[in-house]
């Protein structure tokens, strides 16, 4: 055992579960060859923040007893990613914060349970953005994560580590989570494919909360199919996250299962497409429509008016959110607190200010005062209100359309500290995400070519709410 090495670079979820269920290799050395790789390639990337090799192991060879007894389980066998905001029982929840340093999840996340209950194995905890706010792994208290396209680059963020080790080699398959598009950026500016389900589609439950009315869990993988198979292991209603819906979830791997797009509807929000784009980035989204509409796609011109609001309407419903979901971390329940004898206010605030970085005390700090009495009404009431006009221009547009093409970002990946340090200039490249998680809708990001300097490029293909099997059809036609 443990002989036959496995090359992981290219090894996706669905093939490494065929190739265990038909005992090509092992578990063992499947996780073998896998931390392998890893200790050979995250000094790099920077890609996982904490990994437990035993624990891996073990984990495989209780998976291996399962194969050899042929018990069922999709993901049998499977080692999975998940970023560090994922509580999974027993493993560190950091949210790469200080604020949660040796802090261990109680319980397991309600998509992980799911996974796990298919027979996943949970084998690290992968670099993101402090608390998910972030666009580039930057605001991580373990530093960024870098770009195996190109490693004077970010792998973007918030969920960048998990991207990072899809495309770095580092993972089979991984999770990320999206609240303005911390799964589809980085999927985009590391070369994989990542979802973001419609909002209610996968339970919260155990998703350290960064603004509650956008989150949501998804995978970051190497192909739609991939997707399609962890959505549909993680998707469906779950008592203790009233907000997931209870709607039935469909095969979604009987839509992903490649073919044409004759009679599909595509739509081109024109707003998408204005002026300010990265011109190898246009140029590789109007490739890829014109490959949809060589599969049979009907391309149809759309317009999405209130696009120019997201950013400022992302900013204000987000950080009001967060405002409220991080006055939990008060040292009291979780992780770290200040040292030292002194009043319970002063620990609090003590415990706040050495516990949180920059970046998340601008945000609690500009929640707050969105919230605040006499611009309540001037900020986040007006805030609610574009949400819902911007709900609107996508239910009118796919009135005329099955689902949207897009870009995913502007530009591709940024060089470390070109602007990255400027929060106005980030917060800008949200322009394309943002929205999907304002209106509830799905959302995925498909990789459609690369920059001269072989930077990946993502095409995003948006679809109506708990219509994820239509735009993973249109994304597995068009790799
Ligand atoms: N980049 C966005 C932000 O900084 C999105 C983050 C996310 O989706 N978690 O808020």
């Amino acid at each position: 055992m443990g002989h036959t090495h496995i090359d992981t670079a290219a090894l996706t979820v669905h093939a490494a579960a065929a190739a265990l269920r038909a005992g090509r290799f092992s578990s063992v050395e499947l996780v073998t060859s896998l931390l392998a790789a890893i200790r050979e390639g995250n000094a790099g990337l920077n890609a996982y923040v904490w990994l437990d090799e035993e624990d891996a192991l073990a984990q495989a060879r209780r998976a291996d007893a399962a194969l050899a007894a042929k018990q069922p389980g999709a993901l049998l066998g499977v080692p999975l990613a998940v970023k560090d905001n994922l509580s999974v029982a027993g493993q560190p929840c950091g949210c790469a914060s200080r604020i949660l340093e040796g802090y261990r999840a109680p319980y397991d996340a309600t998509a992980i349970a799911r996974l796990r209950a298919e027979g996943a194995l949970l084998v690290g905890r992968t670099n993101m953005d402090e608390f998910a706010m972030g666009s580039t792994t930057e605001t991580s208290m373990h530093g960024p994560s870098r770009n195996p396209a190109a490693r004077d680059h970010v792998a973007g963020g918030s969920s960048g580590g998990s991207a990072a080790a899809i495309a770095g080699g580092l993972a089979i398959g991984s999770l990320g989570s999206d609240t303005g598009g911390s799964i589809r950026q980085p999927a985009a500016f590391c070369g994989c494919v990542g979802l973001k389900p419609s909002y209610g589609r996968v339970s919260r439950y155990g998703l350290v909360a960064f603004a509650s009315s956008l989150d949501q869990i998804g995978p970051i993988v190497k192909d739609a199919r991939d997707a399609a198979l962890l959505l549909r292991v993680m998707a469906g209603h779950d008592p203790h996250d009233a907000t997931s819906l209870g709607l039935p979830v469909p095969d979604y791997l009987a839509h992903g299962a490649g073919g044409d797009l004759r009679g599909v509807r595509l739509g081109l929000p024109r707003e998408y497409f204005a002026d300010g784009m990265d011109g190898e980035v246009a140029t590789a989204v109007r490739c890829a429509v014109e490959v949809c509409r060589g599969l049979g796609a009907r391309i149809v011109e759309v317009s999405l008016p209130h696009t120019s609001y997201a950013v400022a309407t992302y900013y204000i419903v987000a950080t009001a959110e967060a405002s409220a979901n991080l006055a939990r971390f008060d040292g009291v329940r979780y992780g770290r607190r200040a040292a030292g004898t002194m009043s319970p206010r002063e620990m609090y605030c003590r415990t706040r200010a050495a516990g949180f970085g920059s970046e998340v005390k601008r945000r609690i700090l500009l929640g707050t005062y969105v919230l605040s009495s006499g611009y309540y009404d001037a900020y986040y009431l007006r805030a609610l209100k574009a949400r819902t006009l911007i709900r609107r221009d996508f239910e009118q547009a796919f009135q005329c359309c099955d689902a949207l093409l897009a870009p995913v970002t502007p530009a591709p990946a940024y060089p470390f500290g070109a602007g990255s340090d400027d929060p106005l200039q980030l917060y800008l490249g949200d322009i394309f995400t943002a929205t999907a998680n304002l209106a509830g809708i799905c959302a995925l990001s498909v990789p459609c070519g690369r920059t001269g300097a072989g930077l990946p490029v993502g095409l995003q293909v948006l679809g109506p709410a708990f219509e994820e099997g239509r735009i993973l059809r249109v994304a597995s036609a068009y790799e």
